[in-house]
């Protein structure tokens, strides 16, 4: 059966039904603004926190069921989005204007990451400790926090609900998910698939919405929110859950610096700066967003990827010719033409690019930015701008490089370029980053891996891989008394 996304309807999804509400608001492709893409329920507060409460009953049956009953329904969302690939990349491209084949590398993705917790269902983490008291033996278990909000951003709109959605079901955790407004239509998806794969009523709930009107209900209704999304919301959602004490995990946004050295393979820079801070219009949190260059190299660096810039198409995210989609909404094209002007202002060169273009479609299309004689001090290396508008800045040496690289407000991902084994140990030492990339962008990430930064890039415990379960778990201990008493030495120590 082919299942297509050709203008959805989107509902909520409170208690295993599919509801309706007073307002509804279309979202329409970035490439093509004639394009409606769906239009979706925006819950109102009421509705949030009906979610909320059937989320809230739902956990004592999904937080003691069966770890292979879990697990087996994680697989079959996995297997359920993977025969879907094609339908929910058209989808996502259509909503977010990413290309088509990241599109697709991003639907791959989110099932990936529902296969690997589908295992990680069965390798819950624990301990079985021997105890210190005679005739006691101690058991350290991970269990589900509860009720989780899952805030999510437009940038990675079904790859970010499904790892963070994915952890919270394994480890027995109940949900409501708010996807960013912008982008809904992959999350409606999603919510779908998992209801076919056999999800009991209430353990996932997905709201639409705007974050200012149902932030402030989820977090204080939840036991813990994994919010992803810039650093000024994430710090109002911190604010926010400490009136409460509710758990959180902020997934912020970030300055990553790309660091190139004087014995760098220059392609390999050029290629790893061009992906790193262009690829997907440049909206990924871990954009190589200051690339900061050694003087020996700079002019050639920065000649040949001027060059590559100048050469990158920029179209309509569904032709497969294009280099570059659109950018994703109005306003976020606005910031990037606020940040272009701001840096010529301040003394920035532009290379290339700059400009707003016409297409045939009606869309948020800009010519990729490359500016030199950037310093770090410049607002365009001081400030996440999300988009194709990168500053190069020359230094002297690898300690200059290293200073200017750690000088940020941020602290998500670094990279460094060179074939100097020891310049690249004494880089990733001194980076402050989370995430470390030695000879490549500071983009891309392994679901297997942990993933986040350090604040203001991040604040609470990593995301992905076996790391999920510091957030998404809580531990408990227990001593048990089973009586029988050491066969061998026993403890005279005291009791505590
Ligand atoms: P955003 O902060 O505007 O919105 C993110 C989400 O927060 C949306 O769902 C939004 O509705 C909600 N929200 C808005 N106000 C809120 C409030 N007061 N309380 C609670 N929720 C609220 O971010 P965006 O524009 O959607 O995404 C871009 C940002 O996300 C960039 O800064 C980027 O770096 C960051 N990002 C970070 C990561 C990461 O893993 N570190 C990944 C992707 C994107």
């Amino acid at each position: 059966m082919a299942h297509q996304y050709e203008r959805i309807s989107g509902k909520l999804l409170i208690d295993g039904q599919w509801r309706d509400s007073d307002r509804r608001e279309p979202n329409r492709n970035p490439s093509d603004l004639s394009d409606v893409v769906g239009d979706y329920a925006w819950a109102s507060v009421a509705q949030a926190e009906e979610a909320l409460a059937a989320a809230r009953r739902a956990l004592p049956g999904w937080s003691r069921s069966n770890v292979q009953f879990r697990s087996d329904i994680l697989r079959r969302a996995g297997d359920a989005i993977l025969a879907r690939a094609d339908a929910l990349a058209l989808l996502l491209a259509r909503e977010e204007g990413k290309l088509l084949r990241d599109a697709r590398g991003e639907v791959m993705r989110a099932a990936q990451i529902c296969h690997f917790f589908s295992g990680e269902c069965l390798r819950p983490p624990g301990r079985f400790l021997p105890g210190l008291r005679d005739g006691f033996n101690v058991i350290v278990e991970h269990e589900a926090v509860g009720v989780v909000a899952l805030i999510t951003p437009w940038n990675f709109p079904i790859a970010i609900p499904a790892w963070k959605a994915a952890a919270a079901l394994a480890f027995g955790n109940t949900l409501v998910l708010k996807p960013s407004e912008i982008t809904p239509g992959c999350a409606v998806a999603l919510a779908e698939i998992l209801i076919e794969a056999g999800l009991p009523a209430g353990v996932f709930n997905l709201v639409n919405g705007a974050g200012v009107d149902l932030g402030e209900t989820l977090i204080d209704g939840a036991d813990a929110v994994s919010f992803t999304g810039a650093t000024p919301t994430g710090r109002k959602v911190l604010e926010r859950a400490a009136r409460t004490m509710t758990k959180v995990q902020l997934e912020l946004g970030g300055k990553s610096p790309l660091v190139v050295l004087g014995d760098a393979d220059l392609d390999q820079a050029v290629d790893a700066a061009l992906d790193g801070a262009f690829r997907q219009t440049g909206q990924r949190c871990t954009a190589s967003s200051r690339l900061i260059v050694v003087d020996e190299l700079h002019d050639a660096f920065v000649e040949r990827l001027a060059a590559k810039v100048a050469a990158l198409k920029v179209g309509h995210a569904l032709d497969e010719a294009n280099d570059l989609g659109p950018v994703t909404t109005e306003v976020q094209l606005a910031k990037d033409l606020h940040y272009i002007e701001t840096a010529k202002r301040e003394g920035g060169e532009l290379l290339s690019g700059g400009d707003v273009l016409e297409r045939p479609t009606q869309g948020y299309y800009l010519a990729p930015a490359l500016f030199a004689n950037t310093t770090n001090a410049m607002t365009l290396n001081r400030e996440e701008v999300f988009g194709p508008v990168v500053g190069v800045i020359r230094v002297a040496d690898l300690d200059e490089a290293i200073a200017v690289a750690c000088d940020a407000d941020y602290a998500l991902s670094s990279a460094i370029c060179t074939r100097d084994i020891a310049a690249a140990e004494r880089f990733r030492r001194a980076s402050r980053a989370g995430m470390v990339v030695i000879n490549g962008s500071t983009s891309g990430a392994d679901y297997h891996a942990p993933f986040g930064g350090r604040a203001p890039s991040g604040y609470g415990s990593r995301e992905q891989g076996a790391a999920a379960a510091d957030f998404f778990t809580e531990i408990k201990t227990t001593y048990v008394n089973h009586g029988v008493l050491p066969a061998g030495g026993s403890n005279p120590a005291v009791k505590f």
